[in-house]
């Protein structure tokens, strides 16, 4: 058994209405929003003081700086010294809202509204750098508001997606067995490999829950992402949970400038890799088809060129910006494995 208190506390998060916890703060709030959910949150509220509403879509950071920088000069000090930093959305309006919250000092209370990424509960903010993510700092919300009907009231296969972020456990633990077993990089730690290994389980437990996105599905990811986003603050490194599967996405991102829903390229890659891997991809392979995550290659965009170019020249792209060891630094990665692992993926079920 693991006592996962050791990892400290997971931030606070609420089960509420969105609209009560909002009113009820009493302060100006800047938003960080996507579009949808903002306009029928906003059309909800009383009288709230809306300092700014920041439209969340792009985390290029000179983006962000100017975003913060034309923030201080139509918001009246007053009024931005009393606010607080709302993320209200996906994945672009949590970092955005950490980014506001870091750079301004002010409270953060994150409003995650569809579970496909992990960005509400982790206390790292990621920015888009030259195309590269880089972490610049980090910041812990007062709050993270679990709202089930407004979470629920999204498109299912973007609730879907938070498998990803789980499953990738699967490939991180993996390529930080073979890392640590060699001496490299962060070591071992038996704890947060089993909290990895926990999390696996009960995601296959919960398949069914989240494939129907039911109450009980949406608690069990946004309860997994509280423990991952606790046990990488503790740890300062994430590598039970990120490894080569995010490496390659990122490879892909960086390579074709797309940018799928990120719960859904990490599922991908977690079969891809994990078949790469030598380990267990039918295992990966059954998640995705109870819980009915899009991983297959047509339904994300993904080419076999694309496919084949990123994981070859993975070594090389994670070198140059710094990421990890993985599999793929650990082994010569053969034309053959990548055909394999392509004819792999091509056989995943299509939603
Ligand atoms: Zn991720």
């Amino acid at each position: 058994m693991i006592d996962e208190g050791t990892f400290g506390t997971p931030f606070a998060c609420v089960e509420a209405d969105t609209v009560s916890v909002l009113e009820g703060r009493g302060a100006p709030l800047i938003v960080c929003a996507n579009e949808p959910p903002w306009s029928s949150v906003r059309s909800a509220l009383g009288s709230v003081t809306l300092a700014a509403e920041i439209e969340a879509w792009n985390m290029d950071v000179a983006h962000l700086a100017a975003t913060v920088d034309q923030l201080r000069t139509t918001v009246p000090v007053e009024l931005l010294a009393e606010s607080t930093v709302v993320g209200l959305g996906g994945g672009t309006a949590l970092d955005t809202a950490k980014y506001v919250a870091w750079s301004t000092g002010r409270p953060l209370v994150q409003v995650p509204s569809i579970t496909s990424v992990d960005a509400g509960f982790t206390d790292a903010i990621g920015v888009r750098d030259a195309g590269r993510v880089r972490y610049i700092g980090t910041v812990i919300p007062e709050v993270v508001v679990l709202d089930l009907a407004l979470v629920r009231s999204a498109p299912p296969r973007l609730n879907r997606a938070g498998v990803g972020d789980v499953l990738s456990c699967h490939t991180g633990l993996f390529d930080w067995r073979m890392a640590s077993d060699r001496g490299l990089g962060h070591p071992w730690h038996a704890g947060l490999a089993a909290l990895g290994v926990r999390l696996l389980d009960e995601l296959e437990a919960a398949a069914d829950d989240i494939c129907a996105v039911s109450d009980d599905g949406v608690r069990f990811l946004a309860d997994a992402y509280r423990r991952i986003g606790a046990a990488c603050a503790w740890a300062g490194h994430s590598r039970f949970e990120e490894g080569s599967e995010h490496f390659w996405a990122y490879a892909f991102e960086h390579a074709t400038g797309a940018h799928p829903v990120h719960g859904e390229i990490i599922a991908f890659a977690v079969c891809a890799m994990a078949h790469v891997q030598g380990n267990d991809p039918e295992g990966t392979r059954r998640i995705v088809e109870r819980s009915k995550v899009r991983a297959h290659p047509d339904d994300l965009g993904v080419t076999e060129d694309d496919f084949r170019s990123c994981l070859l020249g993975l070594r090389d792209f994670a070198r140059s910006t710094d990421l990890d060891v993985s599999v793929v630094d650990l082994i010569d990665v053969t034309p053959a494995q990548v055909d394999a692992a392509w004819t792999f993926v091509s056989t995943l079920p299509r939603y």
